[in-house]
């Protein structure tokens, strides 16, 4: 089989017995990113040179050392939001265009550590706002199942590249849903951690209490991979925690028997897609035959989870958005007549329609006059929305739903309509709210695009998520088809 085709696991095996090299590896994956990514792209920064560096330099150090780390020499992208020391870190904005880091996240740091190799950076929705990568300031990314089609966002570039072969594993950001709705479209695995199990540092703040980083994977070992080496406390993330992180990769194939299975009756409705619905449940029933139990249970307040997210998201974006004054960082105007006027021409030439609508949605909540009415009261919500998940997890262990209303939709179909585009996380914003992990797999077709299974765990138990997920996985080989580019 070729090498583009193969998990991160099967690559990390091939080098760890020394019977492939990293330069090998990384060539087979950029001359199939040079096949199709004309027609996907899914890379803001493409680093050819750079990676074929490093694995060259990965294959000299192979044959020194003793102990391999699992993503030694292996390649993986990131998402374009993701601090990079002396990469352009763009966050597909004008405003950061050609603004090189001086530092590296602290998941990049990490990699870094295990000798992984980057491979580019990834398109996304600006800012990471958006559900379908067409917020991008430079141009949108395509399904590679549909290239009529959104990848999803904002997240796409990320899960566009590893549904297409042009990388085994990348990282992308989660704040509403941004890994998880671009999994479920592309057909992949990926992995929102729990808030604090990830350091945010050399993360683009977007919605600073509900960002997290998180894995996109072929599979679910892949995910479990990485998520051994990015997780943990951090010194420089004051809201990571230091909770202990399990082996997530040798615990996947723990019995998942006796485990019970919560089915939301909220997100079950009538309105739910009855072909997705159907997917779903089967998905479900199979789980059940291996022994879990299934009970349906209550959320009752995800019902405002839409409402409280775009009120909570644009406030902590406007915040965190008044850095971009023409000061700081990147881009400034090329003529004004005084200082006030040069931060309004930088932030209205540098900024995009939905980052401007967030900005105002957010300054508009936040302002004294309507703080209690809006800000304060959504933050209640979201009160009430965790202990809906505290309360349903004293009963049960994980709580299954689809990932997304539907499949992948068509580009331009929703761009001009926000709420219709802000509808299309109704699954996956309650999990950020409540700060609990969630990860997406992909568990069947419906008119030949893939669709997502989400499944949620308990605070800092991605352990059980991931075994779940490795169940599934394994009575089925959704994880084993590739589109036709
Ligand atoms: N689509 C959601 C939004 O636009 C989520 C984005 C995200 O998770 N970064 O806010």
């Amino acid at each position: 089989m070729e090498l583009w085709k193969k998990s991160l696991k099967e690559l990390s095996d091939l080098v760890k017995s020394k019977e492939v090299k990293p330069s090998e590896i990384v060539e087979a994956f950029i001359e199939r990113k040079n096949q199709v990514e004309p027609k996907i792209k899914a890379y803001v920064t493409a680093l050819d040179d750079l990676a074929l560096e490093e694995a060259k330099k990965r294959d000299e150090e192979l044959t020194k050392l003793e102990n391999i780390p699992d993503l030694f020499g292996l390649p993986i992208a990131i998402k374009d939001n993701i601090s990079t020391k002396d990469i352009r870190t763009t966050c597909s904005s004008k405003m950061l265009e050609n603004f090189v880091p001086v530092y590296d996240a602290t998941v990049i740091e990490r990699l870094k550590s295990q000798g992984y190799v980057i491979t580019g950076k990834t398109n996304l929705d600006e800012f990471a706002m958006g559900s379908s990568t067409e917020n991008s300031a430079f141009f949108p990314t395509r399904n590679p199942w549909d290239l009529e089609r959104v990848p999803g966002g904002s997240s796409g570039g990320s899960a566009a590249v590893v549904a297409a072969g042009m990388a085994p594993a990348s990282l992308g950001s989660d704040t509403g849903g941004s890994i998880r709705q671009p999994a479920a479209f592309c057909g992949v695995v990926g992995l929102k951690p729990t808030y604090g199990r990830v350091s945010r540092y050399g993360l683009v703040a977007f919605a600073s209490s509900l960002d997290q980083i998180g894995p996109f994977g072929r599979t679910v070992e892949d995910v479990a991979m990485i998520m051994n080496v990015i997780s943990g406390k951090d010194p420089k993330d004051s809201t990571s925690r230091s909770i202990p992180v399990p082996n997530y990769l040798e615990s996947l194939n723990k019995d998942v028997k006796g485990l019970k299975i919560g089915l939301p009756k909220e997100f079950y409705t009538e309105d739910l897609n009855p072909q997705i619905k159907e997917i779903i449940l089967n998905a479900v029933k199979q789980l059940e035959k291996e022994g879990m139990i299934v009970e349906e249970i209550s959320l009752p307040y995800t019902k405002y989870a839409i409402e409280t997210y775009y009120i909570i998201a644009p406030s902590e974006a406007s915040s965190n958005l008044a850095r971009f004054d023409g000061v700081r960082y990147g881009y400034r105007a090329k003529e004004y007549k005084n200082l006030e006027e040069m931060y309004s021409k930088t932030r209205d030439e540098g900024f995009g329609a939905e980052v401007k609508r967030r900005i105002m949605i957010g300054t508009y909540a936040l302002s004294s006059g309507y703080y209690d009415a809006y800000y304060l009261k959504a933050q209640k919500v979201r009160t009430l929305i965790y202990q809906d998940y505290m309360n349903a997890f004293e009963k049960v262990d994980v709580i299954i739903t689809p990932t997304t209303p539907d499949v992948a939709f068509k580009i331009g179909e929703k761009s001009n309509d926000p709420i219709q585009m802000y509808l299309s996380d109704i699954f996956t914003v309650s999990a950020n709210m409540a700060t609990v992990p969630a990860i997406s797999i992909p568990c069947g077709f419906k008119d030949n695009l893939p669709v997502g299974m989400q499944i949620v765990g308990k605070p800092f138990d991605e352990e059980t998520i991931l075994q779940v997920a490795y169940r599934f996985q394994s009575l089925n080989d959704y994880h084993k088809r590739f589109p036709e580019v």
